[in-house]
């Protein structure tokens, strides 16, 4: 799923520094410390960033198996 653009508690902007605070977790950082250097201090804005999952990755091989399947059935119409 695509991260919130707000918090959905105080509706702060969290979703301009999603990018900023993966790169830093990536890199070895501590998720807390990024968080801080990020500005988020409130727990209902950490918690977003916190946990949020990017499942796009395990999604896409679906619909491309849906298209590869759309074409096998149209190919077999014509
Ligand atoms: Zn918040």
């Amino acid at each position: 799923m695509l991260v919130p653009v707000r918090c959905f508690t105080c509706g702060n902007l969290i979703a301009d520094k999603f990018e900023d605070y993966q790169t830093k977790v990536k890199s070895g950082e501590e998720p807390s410390q990024a968080l801080d250097s990020l500005g988020i201090n409130r727990y209902c804005c950490r918690r977003m960033l916190l946990t949020s999952v990017e499942t796009i990755h395990q999604i896409i091989p679906f619909y491309e198996a849906i298209q590869r399947r759309h074409n096998e059935i149209q190919s077999e119409l014509e």
